[in-house]
């Protein structure tokens, strides 16, 4: 793979058994094609934002994809789409989140594709498991991801142990 670029995927889940969810995107993602999955982090729990509902589960795989980012994020709404609604039922919430957060020091800002993912320098549970792929990680644009995890230090983000998953 001479020509991959080093991409960064966040996954969320919080509807029904969203860490079964989470691990279950995971292994698709080792699937995508024109790709070599690197590495994926511990999974974090968190409350929601700015709604009440159920904690949300997220974690952040790293890859190489020789895929363009239009293509890698096509395949990211493939998966979403399999996973997307509760068994049996009609126009049931979502309940997997794939953002592509980073794709190499590629930056983009079109409705359909922003680079790097506009809100992921703001979220605690973007930037807690991203940070532990690579605390040395440099955000384009942005700047050290040190940085951005300590502003966003007042959301509490939790790792879960893997017995408790
Ligand atoms: P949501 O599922 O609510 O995160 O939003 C999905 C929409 O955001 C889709 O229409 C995507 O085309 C668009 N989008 C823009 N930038 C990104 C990105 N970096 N990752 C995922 N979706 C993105």
């Amino acid at each position: 793979m001479a020509t991959a670029v080093r991409a960064f995927v966040g996954v969320g889940a919080n509807l029904g058994d969203a860490p079964a969810t989470v691990r279950a995107a995971l292994q698709a993602l080792q699937r995508l094609p024109q790709s070599r999955w690197v590495a994926s982090s511990s999974l974090y729990r968190s409350a929601p934002l700015d709604a009440p509902g159920p904690d949300f589960v997220n974690a952040v795989v790293e890859l190489r994809t020789e895929l363009g980012p239009q293509a890698l994020l096509q395949h990211l709404q493939a998966i979403e789409q399999r996973f997307g609604r509760v068994r049996g039922a009609r126009n049931a919430p979502r309940t997997l989140d794939l953002d592509l957060l980073l794709y190499g020091e590629l930056c983009i800002d079109e409705p359909a594709l922003t680079l790097p993912h506009p809100r992921a320098h703001l979220r605690g549970f973007v930037l807690r498991p991203l940070a532990e792929l690579d605390p040395q990680l440099s955000l384009p644009g942005l700047g050290a991801i040190a940085i951005w995890l300590q502003r966003a230090a007042d959301q509490p983000v939790h790792r879960m142990a893997a017995d408790l998953e």
